[in-house]
C-alpha cells in the first residue's frame, strides 16, 4: 500500500491549492481526483479576488493568471459595483479568468512540485485509527496516510462519510447555466423580470475600459433562472430550452450544449472543519450561492491557512492543536460569506418592497465608508483572524511593503514565496534574537518609511516588527520591545 503524508481527495482548486502549500514544506502528499484530466467541463467561476491574487502573489506565481485573465473592477454586493481602484494593495482590481484556467495554472505549478496525481479514481471510503488513515480507491486499491483532506466539493464523501454535520438552509430558487450554441443571435447582456435573472454572454470576451466586451462569435454561456428551485439531477437541453422560452420566448434555436448545469442558493458549512486526521477545506466546507464569486477564493484561501499548519504537524515541528487554529480562523470567514450570499439573493427578489431595500442599500453603498467596508468583505481584503487584543495588525493581513534592506530593494511578498514565516525587524537592526527558531523562522532586518495602511481601516501606527505567518498574516506586532514575541514563535511555530 502506497503511503503519504498527506492524501487530497478532490483536484479542484482547493485542493491543487492545499497539495501544492504542502508540498512547497516539503510534506509528501498525493491528489486523488474523480477526473481523467484537469479538463473542466464548463468554464464555472468568473475569476479572482484581489486577495486571492495577492495570496497567489506571495507564492510568486500571480503573474501566471494575471497574464492569461483581465483585470477589472469585479467587487459588487447585490449587484452594487465596488470600486476598490484606490486600496492600498499591489492589486486593486480583480481578474476575470475562467476557472477551467485557473484550474490548469495552478496544476501546472503543482506538477512542477512533483506533486503525484492519481486521476480516474474516487476516495470511495476511510478508515482512521490512532496513527493514520486507510484511504480506499474505486480501483480496489488503498492508500496509507497521516491525514486525509476532503477537498472533494459541495458533495463530499469524505465530509459524509467522517459523518460531519451539514447544517444550513435548502435552496429557495435555483438557474440553469450552460455553454451551448445558437442558431439566431440572443440578445447579450442581462434581463431581470419577475422570476430572476437571466443573462447571455459570450464565453471569449475582453475588457476595454473596464466594460465586458464579447466577441462576435463562438459559444453563448447562458444563464437562466427556473421558477421553482429545480429537482435534484442534470438538467437536460429540453430543460435548457423550456426555460429559455419561458423567460425570452424563444430558444434561440440552442443546441450543442458543451455543459449543462443547475446552480442554488443551497447555504451549508461543516460543523467542524475536522474529525481527527480527517479534514475539509472548500466545497466539502461551505456551499453558498455563486452570488459575488466568492466559492473558489474562499477555498484557495482554507487551503493557504490549512496547509502551512498540516505541514508543521506532519512535519513534527507543532503539536496536533494547532490543527483547531484551522477551524477556529476559517469557520467564521465561510459563515461570513454565507450570510452575505444569503442577503444578496434576498435582495435580488423581484418584490416591488424588496426592491425598493435593493434602492436603499445601493444608496447606503455610495456612501464611501459603507463601500469601503463592503468591498474589503467582497474582496476578502478584510479578513481578520481572532488573535487577541492588540495593534490592528494583529491577524491581518501583511501588506506587501517596499522594503529596503542591507541587500537592496525588497518586496515583503518575495519573502514569503516559500511559505516560511518571517519575522520582519524594521528597528535597531540585530535587535531581535530568535536563535532557538533560526531553522524555522527567517529573521530579515529592513526598513520602510512610508505609511501603513489596511483596507478599510486606513492608516495604523507603524510597528517596529511583525511575525508574519506562511499564509501573510500578522501573528506578532512589535511596540519596541520584544514581549510576547517567545510566546508567538512557540504558538505559530513550535516549541524553541
Ligand atoms: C455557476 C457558478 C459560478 C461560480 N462563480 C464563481 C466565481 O466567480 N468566483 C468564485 O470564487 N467561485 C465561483 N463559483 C464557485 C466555485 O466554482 C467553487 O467554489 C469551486 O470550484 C470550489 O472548489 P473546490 O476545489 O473546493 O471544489 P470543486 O471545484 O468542486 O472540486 C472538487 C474536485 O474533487 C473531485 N472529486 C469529487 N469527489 C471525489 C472523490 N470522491 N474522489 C476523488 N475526487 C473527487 C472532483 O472531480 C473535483 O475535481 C461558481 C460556481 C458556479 C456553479
Amino acid at each position: 500500500m502506497a503511503e503519504y503524508a498527506v492524501v487530497v481527495a478532490g483536484g479542484g482548486p482547493t485542493g491543487l491549492m492545499l497539495a501544492g502549500e504542502l508540498a512547497l514544506a516539503g510534506v509528501d502528499v498525493a491528489i486523488v481526483e474523480r477526473r481523467a484530466s484537469q479538463e473542466l467541463a464548463g468554464s464555472r467561476a468568473g475569476g479572482l479576488h484581489s486577495r486571492t491574487i495577492e495570496v497567489l502573489d506571495q507564492r510568486g506565481i500571480a503573474d501566471r493568471f494575471l497574464s492569461e485573465g483581465q483585470t477589472v473592477q469585479v467587487a459588487a454586493f447585490a449587484g452594487v459595483p465596488l470600486d476598490i481602484s484606490d486600496f492600498p494593495t499591489r492589486h486593486p482590481y480583480g481578474l476575470g479568468l475562467w476557472q477551467n484556467h485557473i484550474e490548469r495554472i495552478l496544476a501546472g505549478w503543482v506538477d512542477e512540485l512533483a506533486v503525484p496525481i492519481y486521476r480516474e479514481r474516487e476516495v470511495t471510503g476511510f478508515a482512521q485509527d490512532d496513527s493514520g488513515v486507510d484511504v480506499e480507491l474505486s480501483d480496489g486499491t488503498s492508500l496509507r496516510a497521516e491525514y486525509l483532506v476532503g477537498c472533494d466539493g459541495g458533495r463530499s464523501l469524505v465530509r459524509k462519510e467522517a459523518g460531519i454535520e451539514f447544517p444550513g438552509w435548502n435552496p429557495t430558487t435555483s438557474a440553469l447555466i450552460a455553454e451551448a450554441e445558437m442558431a439566431e443571435e440572443p440578445e447579450l447582456g442581462i434581463r431581470r423580470d419577475a422570476r430572476g435573472i437571466h443573462s447571455f454572454g459570450r464565453v471569449e470576451y475582453e475588457i476595454r475600459d473596464g466594460e465586458v466586451v464579447y466577441m462576435d462569435e463562438g459559444p453563448v454561456r447562458i444563464m437562466v433562472t427556473e421558477e421553482h428551485p429545480g429537482p435534484a439531477g442534470e438538467p437536460t437541453l429540453r430543460d435548457l430550452s423550456e426555460g429559455l422560452i419561458a423567460v425570452y420566448g424563444t430558444d434561440y434555436g440552442i443546441h450543442s450544449p458543451t455543459w449543462i448545469s443547475r446552480f442554488t442558493d443551497m447555504t451549508r458549512q461543516a460543523a467542524a472543519y475536522r474529525v481527527r486526521r480527517v479534514l475539509l477545506a472548500g466545497d466539502a466546507a461551505h456551499v453558498h450561492s455563486p452570488v459575488g464569486g466568492q466559492g473558489l477564493n474562499t477555498g484557495v484561501q482554507d487551503a493557504v491557512n490549512l496547509g502551512w499548519k498540516l505541514a508543521q504537524v506532519v512535519n513534527r515541528t507543532s503539536p496536533e492543536s494547532l490543527l483547531d487554529t484551522y477551524h477556529a480562523e476559517r469557520h467564521p470567514v465561510a459563515a461570513r460569506v454565507l450570510r452575505n450570499t444569503m442577503a444578496q439573493v434576498a435582495l435580488f427578489r423581484q418584490d416591488d418592497r424588496i426592491k425598493t431595500l435593493g434602492d436603499t442599500i445601493s444608496e447606503l453603498l455610495s456612501m464611501d465608508e459603507p463601500r469601503t467596508r463592503f468591498a474589503a468583505m467582497m474582496s476578502g481584503l478584510d479578513i481578520h483572524y481572532e488573535l487577541g487584543e492588540g495593534h490592528p495588525l494583529l491577524g491581518r493581513r501583511m501588506p506587501d511593503l517596499d522594503l529596503v534592506t542591507a541587500n537592496g530593494p525588497l518586496r515583503v511578498f518575495t519573502l514569503l514565496h516559500d511559505a516560511r514565516p518571517v519575522l520582519l525587524n524594521l528597528g535597531e537592526p540585530g535587535g531581535l534574537d530568535i536563535t532557538p527558531w533560526a531553522d524555522r523562522v527567517q529573521l530579515i532586518d529592513a526598513t520602510y518609511g512610508g505609511t501603513w495602511e489596511l483596507p478599510a481601516l486606513g492608516a495604523v501606527t507603524a510597528p517596529t516588527a511583525v511575525l508574519i505567518r506562511p499564509d501573510g498574516y500578522i501573528a506578532w506586532v512589535g511596540d519596541g520591545t520584544d514581549t510576547g514575541l517567545r510566546a508567538a514563535l512557540t504558538t505559530w511555530f513550535g516549541s524553541p
